[in-house]
């Protein structure tokens, strides 16, 4: 063997693998903008933070030295009272992005295939290339799936189609009928709900009678924890128990696990953000309206995506970038010319809007 041939040693479907693109951290964002502040519209993160008990609890919170539970007992079973549900039907994981994976690693077999309803969150068809399988695009029409094309495009070797519902980046739900008539094809359906709370629809009550469906769900947007990197599933209990077996045994941090705890007990609270987030929103929405050269898509999640009728979308994107206002753009031949502006306070707003009006 020659030693120095580390990359001819890679896993071939892993040397090619393309990078997921991920955003960049706020102090990154700050090193870039004269004075340092940052208007940062981009992750679809809450701009109101967490709950204030999660601050108080994390502060006095004094077993770091001591791993969590591997089981995920106490966590399990406040997810199930919140949800109403069996905690054997629930498993935690680092972020909603850590379920995805283990979900792929739990069915795929090499060559695998997974259906991807596209535009679509970039992370299905990243981590089912990590994990050897291979990703079917189904395109969606205007941004709505089309079952009779998902239902076309499976074949012997699908494991697993994706819907998030929102989607991201387009803020638009996918209707129960049409989940129901996927679950019905035969490949699990993965519902991902990472912005349910925004749009007031789940799917969660339908898992218990279908064997092959699957809901994601995450903290980091309603109730503001992303930097701490905790999201669920709930699954039919059979599967809930094989991806608690093949889960890294401390996958969810003690810190993460006090802020899901502390959160589960200020509701209120945080739905009085989400609702504050939701009428903010509207506001948004109606002003990009009115900039000129935006058409903002309705939305049931915290961003909007929004076409670019005049003029280009990536200089707009690198001039609100210069003033500290942080956006993502696309330039895909599925999202060609497009913006997408997570909805921050009241006053990001004004000054986003104040900026593309001196576009
Ligand atoms: N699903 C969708 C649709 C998302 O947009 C995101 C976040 N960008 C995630 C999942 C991942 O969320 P988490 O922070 O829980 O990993």
């Amino acid at each position: 063997m020659n030693i120095a041939d580390i990359e001819g040693r890679i896993r071939k479907h892993l040397k090619g693998l393309v990078a997921y693109q991920p955003i960049e951290p706020v102090d990154v964002l700050a090193g870039r903008v004269a004075g340092g502040r940052v208007i940062k519209l981009d992750g679809n993160e809450n701009p109101y933070g967490c709950s204030p008990r999660v601050r108080e609890a994390l502060a006095s919170y004094t077993y770091h030295n001591i791993y969590p539970d591997p089981e995920q007992r106490e966590l399990r079973k406040a997810l199930g009272e919140y949800l109403r549900l069996s905690p054997q039907s629930i498993v935690a994981g680092s972020g909603s992005d850590e379920l995805i994976d283990l979900v792929l690693r739990l069915f795929l077999e090499p060559g695998d295939r997974v259906i991807n309803c596209v535009p679509t969150f970039g992370m299905y068809s990243f981590s089912t290339g990590v994990c050897g399988g291979e990703v079917v695009e189904v395109a969606r029409a205007d941004f709505v799936i089309d079952v009779d094309r998902v239902k076309r495009a499976v074949d012997a070797r699908t494991k697993i189609i994706f819907v998030a519902s929102p989607n991201n980046p387009s803020g638009n739900t996918t209707p129960q009928d049409q989940i129901l008539e996927m679950a019905g094809i035969g490949p699990l359906v993965v519902v991902d709900e990472a912005y349910a709370e925004f749009s007031g629809t789940t799917t969660i009550p339908l898992v218990a009678d279908h064997p092959n469906l699957i809901v994601l769900r995450t903290f980091s947007k309603w109730a503001g924890l992303a930097g701490l990197r905790v999201g669920y599933g709930i699954f039919p209990t059979q599967i809930a128990a094989h991806v608690m077996k093949i889960k890294p045994p401390y996958n969810v941090n003690s810190a993460a696990q006090v802020a899901v705890l502390e959160s589960l007990k200020d509701l209120d609270h945080l739905r009085d953000r989400v609702k504050d987030i939701v009428a903010e929103r509207e506001r948004l929405f109606d002003r990009l309206g009115k900039v000129g050269f935006l058409r903002p898509i309705p939305s049931e999640a915290n961003f909007i995506l929004c076409s670019v009728e005049k003029g280009e979308a990536r200089p707009i994107h690198g001039t609100l970038a210069g003033k500290g206002i942080f956006i993502r753009y696309f330039d895909t031949p599925l999202l060609e010319n497009y913006l997408r502006i997570s909805v921050g306070r009241p006053g990001d707003t004004d000054a986003l809007i104040e900026a593309l009006g001196e576009i």
